[in-house]
Formats: C-alpha cells, sequence, structure tokens
C-alpha cells in the first residue's frame, strides 16, 4: 500500500496533546484511504532514554521460520554445536551479546603484525602466518541496521542449515553449504542486537510512513527524522528523540558509519574490526535492507584499486543471480562505477586488506524510486526476502574459487 502524503502532517497528528510530558506512551494513528493504521510508540521513560519496541498493530503474522527476534538469535548461538568455535564479540549498550559464529579451522596464531605493517613487510605471511590458512577467510555480517530484519533472518536460517542439514524451513543449500565448505566461514547473525529489539519482525509491506518511522525513528515533535537525516548526528540525540528506530544501537550510534579510525565508538565495531583482523578475512559481505528491489552497491573508491575492481565484477555477478530469480526487473551493472561512500567496510578493508561489498536486500516491494511513480506489481514473499542473501553469497563465494580475492597468499618474498 503506497501513501507519499505530506509526513509531517501525519507526524504532527500522531503525536498531537503528547508533548509536555516526562513519560510519553503516544498512539499515533493515521487514517488512509485506503488503510487505516494503528502505531504505538511505547517509548516509555523517556527521561532515561530507554524505549520500547515499535509496534505495527495488523500486521501480517510472520511466517515460523522467520526467526530475528534478540531471543532467538541468542538461543541460536547458544545451542550451535557444529561451529568450530564461538565467540561474543561486542555487548551491546543495552546488554545484547553479539555472536560470531566460526566453521572451518581457526586454529592459527595470532598475526605477528598487522595488516598495514604486514602488507609493507618482507613477506605477506608475516601477517597471514607461516603457513597462512589453508583456505580463504570469509565474513557474513548480518542485521547491522537492526530495523533491517532480512539479512538476518537469511543469517539465522543459513546457521540453522550449517548446523542441521536444512534451514528452518527443510531447505538445504547443498550448492551454498558446499561452497562454504571450501572457506573458513565466520557469520555474525546480527550485529545490532539493540536495534532489532527495537524493531517489528519485520515491515513487508508497510507504508513509507511507517518503515521511515520504524527504520529511522522520530523526533519529539512528530516529524521523522528521515535516513538522511539520521545520518546528521553521530550518536542521534536520544534526549531529542520521541522514537530512535531500529537503525542504531541502544546509544544512538549508525555502526556502519562508526568508521573513523581513531575513533569508534561502539563496543560492535571495535569487535568486528578485531575480528577481520585476527582472523585474516579475506572477503566479506555485509548485508542491509532497502525499499527498494534488492542489489549489491558499487563498491568504495577508499579502497585499494585491485579490491575495487574485483568488488566491482563480484557485485555484478550477484545482481544478475538476483535478476535471474525475478528478484529485481532492474538489476544494476555496476561495470567500473565505484561509490564514494565511507563506512565500516573501509575500515574492514583496512583492517584486514579484505574485499568487502554492501548487499542490500528489500523490505517488502520493488518500491517505485519517486513519489507517483507507478504502483509497483510485485510484492516479495518472505522466502524471496531472504533469497538476495543466498544469491549474493553464492555468487561472491563462487567467484572467490575461481581467482582468489586477494593475492597475498603467495609465496612472494619482497625485497627491502
Ligand atoms: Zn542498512
Amino acid at each position: 500500500m503506497y501513501n507519499y502524503g505530506t509526513d509531517r502532517c501525519w507526524f504532527e497528528a500522531a503525536f498531537a496533546g503528547t508533548t509536555g510530558r516526562p513519560t510519553v506512551q503516544p498512539l499515533v494513528v493515521c487514517a488512509f484511504s485506503d488503510a487505516f493504521y494503528a502505531i504505538i510508540f511505547l517509548a516509555t521513560a523517556m527521561t532515561d532514554l530507554h524505549f520500547k519496541p515499535i509496534e505495527i498493530p495488523n500486521q501480517e503474522p510472520r511466517p515460523d521460520f522467520w526467526k530475528v527476534r534478540p531471543q532467538e538469535i541468542v538461543d541460536l548461538c547458544e545451542r550451535t554445536s557444529r561451529c568450530s568455535r564461538k565467540e561474543i564479540l561486542a555487548r551491546t549498550p543495552l546488554g545484547h551479546p553479539v555472536y560470531a559464529l566460526f566453521y572451518g579451522d581457526f586454529n592459527d596464531a595470532p598475526p605477528q603484525t598487522n595488516w598495514s605493517a604486514g602488507s609493507s613487510s618482507t613477506t605477506w605471511r608475516n601477517y597471514m602466518g607461516d603457513p597462512p590458512p589453508a583456505k580463504q577467510t570469509f565474513l557474513l555480517l548480518a542485521g547491522i541496521h537492526g530495523a533491517e530484519a532480512e539479512s538476518v533472518a537469511a543469517a539465522v536460517n543459513l546457521v540453522q542449515c550449517l548446523e542441521t542439514g536444512a534451514d528452518f524451513r527443510g531447505k538445504a543449500h547443498d550448492g551454498l553449504v558446499n561452497l562454504i565448505s571450501r572457506y573458513r566461514f565466520i557469520v555474525v547473525p546480527c550485529v545490532n542486537m539493540d536495534g532489532r529489539f527495537l524493531s517489528p519482525d519485520h515491515l513487508r509491506q508497510a507504508d513509507w510512513q511507517t518503515f521511515r518511522a520504524a527504520s529511522q525513528g522520530v523526533w519529539k515533535d512528530g516529524s521523522p527524522i528521515g535516513w538522511r537525516g539520521s545520518k546528521s548526528w553521530f550518536p542521534l540525540p536520544l534526549e531529542k528523540v520521541a522514537f530512535p528506530g531500529g537503525y542504531p544501537n541502544g546509544d544512538g550510534y549508525n555502526i556502519m558509519h562508526d568508521a573513523t579510525p581513531g575513533d569508534v565508538r561502539t563496543a560492535e565495531a571495535r569487535g568486528l574490526l578485531r575480528l577481520a583482523a585476527r582472523w585474516r578475512v579475506d572477503a566479506v559481505l555485509n548485508a542491509h535492507s532497502c525499499e527498494y528491489a534488492s542489489s549489491v552497491l558499487a563498491p568504495s573508491a577508499v579502497d585499494v584499486p585491485a579490491n575495487a575492481a574485483r568488488a566491482n565484477a563480484i557485485a555484478d555477478r550477484a545482481n544478475a543471480a538476483i535478476a535471474a530469480a525475478g528478484l529485481n526487473p532492474r538489476p544494476p551493472l555496476r561495470g567500473r562505477s565505484l561509490s564514494t561512500r565511507i563506512d565500516l567496510n573501509t575500515l574492514l578493508s583496512l583492517a584486514s586488506g579484505a574485499l568487502a561489498l554492501t548487499l542490500e536486500c528489500t523490505v517488502s516491494y520493488d518500491r517505485p524510486l519517486k513519489p507517483g511513480a507507478p504502483e509497483p506489481t510485485r510484492l516479495y514473499t518472505f522466502d524471496e526476502l531472504m533469497e538476495p542473501v543466498f544469491l549474493s553469497l553464492h555468487a561472491y563465494l563462487a567467484d572467490g574459487l575461481e581467482r582468489p580475492f586477494l593475492h597475498r597468499c603467495n609465496d612472494g618474498i619482497l625485497s627491502d
């Protein structure tokens, strides 16, 4: 259902009469021409900045395999037994554990140098180890933005598959599991557990305003913070918001943009960077969601040229797979395009030399790019909402077996 009506009217009406109260439980009600929604922001005890999850009444129930609630993620991670290693990378500001699960041989000693020095030393083995890991190391990140549940659902199902032979739908993913077995594979099923805690199970069929409110939150005056608006702050000033959205962590930090060298603020980002450096990560798939059809984004220009060129080729391969599966009618061809974006992928590349790409799943529709554009004809199923993660991962892993992601595991000795 689409309604690009005036955001301000919607939110101002929603919050009318709720100002000036130290403890606010605003009932947000809006009437559209063809729908009637009530959204309850249970933003209680705002004076101590504790927020409760957003609820979207009359939201369609999630299917059983869509396990994206923090306790479900923790329960799954705690009962894993086939992974070779398990770590809690960080504790979030709200106290949630952030798990990393390792599949493959992770018995190698820590690097004797860091990637910055090691990549310039007499041999890259000083960083990679001697011998270096027998397999390349791949890192799958899900849910850095907690409102974006699709990658979390996919990662949770993938973990279930690696543990039991089938995901929560009973699907075996034989080809993907075989590819994963040829790597050292690390998966973080949900980076932003705080944001996930505040977010609904999904945003399928949510209208534009609800999507924005759930994702980037609402100011105290009732106006939406917005996607770009949320990036005006680091951290988001929680004392000024009625609801912070599931985008940031519990302290208001957008973990994806916690990317200032020397001033990394969040335990979540620090944990990921330490992990990448320690385990000599070669490639990263950083999975998100957006309101449009799925695609892998162009790599950042802030990288070594070889990484950028290679990442472009992999993005095209993944996007072709997404299009072939009928999950994007307008698949982007990245070609040689580069993004000026600087984010956590940039720092992950600096930490271990890794190739890093961002995937955007869709939360619901093939939504028009502009207000007033023709209505979309495609509403994706819950299965299809997860599928871009599996397809991109497959394309990425297959590419790395045809040619190593990075040329650093050779025996080349550099002269002084
Ligand atoms: Zn995101």
